[in-house]
């Protein structure tokens, strides 16, 4: 018998690869948008016929090819980006397989026209189904043109299965966006159909993200920075308020390159968490540059998921560049902030920045302003903030020198006070026995007293079952306590928690605790019926919510033992209400995400008051 194994004609080979590398003509879109941005192009033209079924062509202003490299480019594993695998490890380019053009040229009538800065002529090839139809020298602009027409026109099947236009317009649309938004220092415009969709100029990421997505877009961001030697992070997260139902807008990029990261969104998710009612989802546009040799890009052509060393300290440092960056600027424009035309980082320009009075920190706390008497409030916090964040570091320590907080000075700072008269008490008062009210410079905040105690507790509960020692005072005369079997199976596996928080129970004979210490916080009275309640609620978050069981205990805590609408407070409790929720990592909301406050500005005041 004779041998049977044959190779495969190339034609038939680059067929086969574009089924990987080009799906539909969202694909195609990619590939050559990211060649273009290889090129170096300043400026790219991406001009779509029939969602790209007709008509593809994306038109750069790169630096163009020689002629025999634009010959070349259509070779499969032809590549002018990569010479040997060690260069795999340190890739900075978009691609590097070289076989996008091949796979393109397989499958669809391809026209090119390419010149270099320095050829007075350009090359134009005409390639079809693999098979070179036309090259010769034309007169064509510096850079590159790419037509790519008929798109799956000798691979029935897969034209059959393109979705409907809208459809595949979506997926070009999204790709456009994905490789749009990192290199916001390129120009875009995009047509499809003859109707101009995207026009972008070169700009900062901010003015392109709302280029993309809209103008209301500007008002919606806040930024996050933060720089380690693992990874240094940029980019702009939504405001809470503007969370949406359906996931809103997500988008992380490793080294410019778009990837999906169900870990990496979680670690933004968690840090929003007590911000954001159940369910729903910010928007975020977050920019990573990870050395590349920490990092492995060498999969399957069109995956998205990247796989890199320390995932896990990415994750801590994103989580905690995501919280800080909504603790200091979530109230921001409500506050005293001057609003910047320019939509960088919003520096407050409109006092002159005065050494030691002004002593901003990214903890601010407004009310400590003027020799207030719990001044080392702040102080005190940033170091203890900074355990909390950090306390996930135990080997691996990246280089955190770089955040301290001393270096935030571009943190907004708030016009608490005018002048020195501000250095007698703060005035405030109680309304209804329910809510809180003080005056700021730029007017009045309303503080509910329950939800700011709740956060007060919350934080405190937390730290302290994280360090597993809440202050504990002992009972005089122990209670004991007899559950249901399934609350006291429950309470047993929680008990080494409850202990955290302060609590002394032990297993005291059948279905039975005995209570012998309280967390300080709480009346010794009522010790038997808050660690019922205790358990009740800790239930309740069971149901709705995945929290781990230090927070839902602390959260169950908060709800209970804080102060309750009706209580009258005295001059000094509201006080250091006020003290205590400004020292808070996040003061605006309470542990589910509610309002802790809410400001009247004086300019609205002034508003209502026209006749
Ligand atoms: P890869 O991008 O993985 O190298 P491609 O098949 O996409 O593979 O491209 C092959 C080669 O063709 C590239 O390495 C590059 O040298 C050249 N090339 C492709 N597109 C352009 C362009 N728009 N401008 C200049 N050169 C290009
Ligand atoms: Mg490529």
């Amino acid at each position: 018998m004779a041998d049977i194994i044959q190779l495969l004609p190339d034609s038939v080979a680059n067929q086969i690869a574009a089924g990987e590398v080009i799906q539909r003509p969202a694909s195609a879109v990619k590939e050559l948008m990211e060649n273009a941005i290889d090129a170096k192009a300043t400026s790219i033209k991406l001009i779509i016929k029939d969602a790209g079924k007709t008509l593809i062509q994306v038109i750069d202003n790169g630096i163009g090819m020689s002629e025999t490299d634009a010959r070349m480019s259509f070779e499969r594993h032809a590549t002018s980006k990569i010479r040997k695998a060690d260069d795999l490890f340190a890739i900075k380019s978009f691609g590097f397989r070289g076989e996008a053009l091949a796979s393109i040229a397989a499958i669809a009538h391809v026209e090119m026209k390419t010149r270099r800065a320095t050829d007075e002529t350009g090359i134009k090839i005409i390639i079809e189904g693999s098979e070179i139809k036309e090259q010769e020298p034309c007169s064509t602009p510096i850079g590159t043109s790419f037509s790519v027409k008929n798109l799956f026109y000798n691979v029935p099947a897969r034209r059959n299965f393109l979705k409907s236009d809208s459809v595949e317009l979506r997926h070009i649309i999204e790709e456009f966006t994905r490789v749009a938004i990192p290199n916001s220092d390129i120009a875009f415009t995009f047509h499809h159909n003859n109707q101009e969709l995207f026009h972008l100029e070169a700009n900062q990421l901010r003015q392109r993200i709302a280029g993309i997505f809209g103008n209301n877009y500007n008002e919606r961001l806040v930024p996050v920075e933060e720089e380690t030697n693992i990874v240094n992070v940029k980019g702009f997260i939504g405001k809470p308020e503007h969370a949406k139902r359906t996931r809103g807008e997500q988008y992380f990029f490793i080294n410019n390159r778009f990837i999906k990261s169900p870990y990496l969104h979680h670690a933004v998710q968690t840090a929003y968490r007590e911000l954001l009612p159940e369910e729903s989802f910010a928007s975020y546009f977050i920019l990573m540059d990870i050395d590349p040799k920490m990092i492995d890009i060498n999969i399957h052509p069109t995956k998205t998921e990247i796989k890199f060393e320390d995932e896990k300290s990415v994750y801590m440092i994103l989580r905690s560049a995501v919280k800080r960056s909504l603790g200091k600027f979530h109230l921001s424009p409500s506050l005293d902030f001057e609003r910047e035309n320019s939509f960088d980082l919003p520096v407050n320009h409109s006092r002159p920045i005065v050494a030691p009075e002004i002593k901003v920190d990214r903890n601010f706390n407004p009310f400590t302003q003027g020799g207030f008497k719990e001044k080392s409030v702040t102080e005190k916090r940033n170091t203890e903030n900074w355990d909390k964040l950090y306390s996930g570091f135990t080997k691996n320590e990246p280089d955190l020198s770089s955040h301290e907080p001393e270096r935030t000075q571009h943190t907004i700072s708030p016009q608490w006070s005018d002048s020195e008269d501000e250095q007698k008490e703060r005035e405030c008062f109680q309304l209804h026995n329910r809510y809180v009210v003080s005056s700021i410079k730029s007017g009045l905040v309303v503080i509910d007293q329950q939800a700011a105690h709740e956060r007060i507790l919350f934080e405190r509960f937390i730290k302290t079952s994280q360090n597993n020692k809440g202050y504990s005072q002992q009972l005089l005369f122990p209670e004991t306590i007899e559950f249901t079997t399934d609350d006291f199976e429950l309470i047993k596996e929680l008990s080494e928690e409850i202990n955290a928080l302060g609590f002394d129970i032990n297993e005291f004979g059948k279905n039975t605790f005995a209570i012998s210490g309280v967390p300080v916080v709480i009346e010794q009275s009522g010790a038997k019926n808050i660690l019922e309640k205790l358990i009740q609620g800790y239930k309740e978050n069971l149901q709705e919510l995945k929290l781990s069981k230090h927070e839902n205990l602390a959260r169950s805590m908060a709800k209970n033992v804080s102060i309750k609408p009706g209580k009258k407070l005295s001059q000094q409790e509201m006080n250091t209400l006020i003290d205590e929720l400004f020292a808070c990592e996040i003061p605006y909301t309470n542990p589910a995400g509610k309002p802790t406050l809410t400001m009247l500005q004086q300019d609205e005041l002034e508003r209502r008051f026209k006749k």
